[in-house]
């Protein structure tokens, strides 16, 4: 009878933080197996230009800088099924499952980078006119509207932070909310009040982004959440900042999580609680989001599973000796100096 394959490292998520783990444990040669999803790429695949992706200075489409993420995982021997994880069993015993449909793959150690979600609205023209205006991540878009008045959507600090970021770029922003109280810390609220050019617009619930002749955004239709009455006001972008959803559902009773369903890390590294299970990028980090800093948890994880596996097998005491591993008499290689 053949014997399943027990992979060393699956990597479940094809995105910055995937991909980056996928680099670094193909060079390490664990031949990762990553399962990045049917529509792999991330955030960024729906995302125009990236100007704040270090190393390309005239910038780069968000799509094509997944593909570059990607071929460089493949270079080093990264195997690829481009299909959703069903189903994800973890274990505290050394060997981990995860499903693809009906196809189980067994893995010394996983490392979970499936990311977040911005929250929608659900409204009419939110999908249409993304990336024709319509933008989740203000510091990401925020210095393609110079000049422009725009709408930011929300009341948490998200929405401050993009607010007071935009600003410097925007003419006017209003910051449309469905309440009159904020959700955001007391200072980052002062912080958009003292800029000169933000105006906050409450309570009112966006129902509609609509399109100019140009196809792109041109309005934000309101409704007064009391009063009902409809306005609409003009603008060249509108970001919509009404949180995150952790993608940690299938995990979720299994890893320990924060409130909003984020996966616990401990120590500065990427160990969660189980022996062998690592998690990365947005998954864990509901502060800086950003595609550099996913990149770098990314790499983050690949070195905690490369330490991890480095005890033949792997044992829950090499799980929580981390990089300390290394100072316990394992083989280490030689560095060659750098030229
Ligand atoms: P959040 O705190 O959950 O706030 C989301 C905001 O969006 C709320 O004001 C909410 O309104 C509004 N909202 C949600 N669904 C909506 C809908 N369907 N229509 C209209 N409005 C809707 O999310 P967040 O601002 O992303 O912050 C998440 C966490 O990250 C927080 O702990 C925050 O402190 C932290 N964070 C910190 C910083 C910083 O310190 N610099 C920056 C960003 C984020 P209601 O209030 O009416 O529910």
């Amino acid at each position: 009878m053949n014997e399943k394959r027990v992979e060393n490292v699956i990597i479940v998520g094809g995105a910055c933080a995937g991909y980056t783990a996928a680099v670094y444990t193909a060079r390490a040669e664990l031949e990762p197996l990553v399962i990045e999803g049917f529509e792999w790429g991330g955030q960024l695949q729906n995302t125009t230009d990236v100007e704040n992706y270090p190393g390309f200075p005239d910038g780069i489409m968000g799509p094509e800088l997944m593909q570059h993420f990607r071929a460089q995982a493949e270079r080093f021997g990264t195997r690829f099924i481009s299909d959703d994880a069903t189903r994800i069993e973890l274990s505290d015993d050394g060997v981990h499952r995860v499903w693809v449909g009906d196809t189980e793959h067994l893995a010394k150690s996983v490392i979970l980078a499936m990311g977040a979600e911005p929250k929608r609205l659900g409204i009419p023209g939110e999908m249409e006119l993304a990336g024709r205006g319509v933008s989740t991540c203000g510091v990401c878009d925020g210095a393609f509207f110079k000049g422009a008045k725009v709408a930011v959507i929300g009341g948490g600090d998200s929405a401050m932070e993009d607010s007071i970021f935009v600003s410097k770029f925007a003419s006017e922003l209003a910051i449309v909310h469905r309440r009159d109280e904020f959700r955001a810390s007391k200072i980052m609220v002062e912080r958009a009040r003292e800029r000169e050019n933000i105006s906050f617009k409450t309570p009112y619930v966006p129902e509609e982004f609509i399109a100019g002749d140009d196809g792109k955004i041109a309005k934000v239709r309101l409704r007064h959440a009391e009063t009902g009455e409809i306005e609409e006001i003009e603008v060249g972008g509108a970001f919509v900042a009404i949180g995150h959803t952790p993608r940690s559902e299938l995990v979720r009773d299994q890893v320990e999580v924060d409130e909003a369903g984020y996966v616990l890390t401990r120590d500065g590294s990427t160990r969660t609680n189980l022996a062998g299970v690592f998690a990365v990028g947005d998954l864990v980090d509901h502060t800086y989001r950003q595609a550099v800093t996913a990149a770098g948890t990314g790499c983050m994880g690949a070195l905690d599973a490369e330490w991890y596996l480095r005890d033949v097998p792997p044992s829950p005491e090499a799980h929580w000796a981390g990089k300390a591993g290394e100072a316990q008499g394992q083989e280490q290689v030689e560095a060659e100096p750098v030229r």
